[in-house]
């Protein structure tokens, strides 16, 4: 039995199902070890968190042709693959650059892997991306809606009228920030939108030029950490009933908090949250993808997560199959049965 949606998704259920009784009988056959491979990895904007994370996963899981081995404390990925984190707008883009071929894998919100596969939310009308599978859910991220400290914005309501970066289109951070802005009553127009990533974003906050802008990350976000030292702001929360009205439309948020002191000056503050997860298109090769997820989950690898940004602390092979907004990809369910990690349904058959 599969037990690995946070919340029960019958179509998953039933196609991990399958991809799992699959998965059991690939990998026959070996590679030609020394042949290489790229593979790269969509993250979003380089002063996010997504692209220092992709970048150590992108070394964790390359061995190119000449490394040191891995028992002799050098690289323990794949053999002959080169990965590279590349800078992109975010998770919508993500899903689409996976979709057309133009990445082999990508960190994506959980919410915009499950609206891309099923042509929901922000991909309703479009063709649905049937080809997305999961390698692992990875962290939590949360809803900063950042303003100074001296702001007269003390809720989401009061964004109407004010200049606001909601991130640019084909980021995960704008898709959930227009969710928030409706499930707070607040039409999206009527804000003065004044959008950039993260990065300009904080500039603008310093500067003045802006009142306040959105951006979806695993905290502590280091682009907010130096904002908190150089400027005084302040987190407005997502809570109460809107919040629990946000949730309900979009399955994959959840509640959080983000702690006071995470930032400089900043207090205790609700909002809601989304795991980011590592979503690799079908077409990869099982034996390629069984390889990755292997070397994410080396004992190796642990030391190159805990020294990159904090939140990659949050990647652990004890969440990695929790709420995955897609089916995991044969060659990842393949390393998690072989792990125990997962139960093969074809052996349980028979058994009372
Ligand atoms: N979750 C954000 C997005 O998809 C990006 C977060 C990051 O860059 O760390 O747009």
């Amino acid at each position: 039995m599969f037990a690995l949606l946070s919340r029960p998704r019958a179509p998953f259920r039933a196609l991990l199902t399958a991809f799992a009784a699959m998965a059991s009988c690939v990998f026959a056959t070996s590679s030609s070890a020394q042949e290489i491979r790229f593979f790269r990895i969509g993250t979003g904007s380089i002063s996010g968190v997504y692209f220092p994370i992709g970048g150590t996963i992108a070394s964790a899981i390359s061995n190119p042709p000449g490394a040191r081995s891995c028992d002799l404390g050098g690289s323990c990925g794949v053999p002959g693959l080169i990965a590279v984190a590349q800078a992109t707008l975010g998770s919508v883009a993500n899903v689409k650059a996976i979709h057309s071929g133009n990445l082999e894998s990508a960190l994506v919100q959980a919410d915009v892997a499950f609206n891309a596969f099923f042509g929901k939310g922000t991909f309703k009308g479009s063709k649905r991306m049937t080809g997305l599978r999961a390698i692992a859910n990875l962290y939590p991220e949360a809803v900063h809606i950042v303003v100074r400290r001296d702001s007269p914005i003390k809720s989401v309501r009061d964004l109407k009228g004010r200049r606001v970066s909601l991130d640019l289109d084909g980021s995960g951070t704008r898709a959930l920030a227009l969710l928030v802005l409706n499930g707070y009553g607040v039409d999206p127009r009527k804000v003065k939108q004044v959008n950039s990533q993260i990065g300009p974003a904080s500039d603008r906050i310093r500067l003045k030029n802006i009142d306040a802008f959105f951006f979806v990350g695993g905290f502590p976000v280091g682009a907010l950490s130096r904002l908190a030292r150089d400027a005084q702001i302040r987190l407005i929360p997502v809570d109460g009933k809107e919040a629990a009205a946000i949730q309900g439309k979009e399955s994959f948020l959840s509640a959080t908090r983000i702690p006071a002191k995470t930032y400089r000056g900043v207090g205790d503050t609700a909002t809601v949250a989304v795991n980011a997860q590592w979503v690799v298109s079908a077409k990869v090769d099982d034996e390629t993808v069984y390889g990755v997820t292997l070397a994410l989950w080396h004992s190796a690898t642990r030391r190159l997560l805990d020294g990159s940004v904090p939140a990659a602390q949050g990647i652990r092979s004890d969440r990695a199959l929790e709420g995955l907004a897609l089916p995991l990809h044969p060659g990842a369910a393949r390393y998690y049965l072989d792990h125990g990690m997962l139960k093969d349904p074809t052996k349980d058959q028979g058994k009372n």
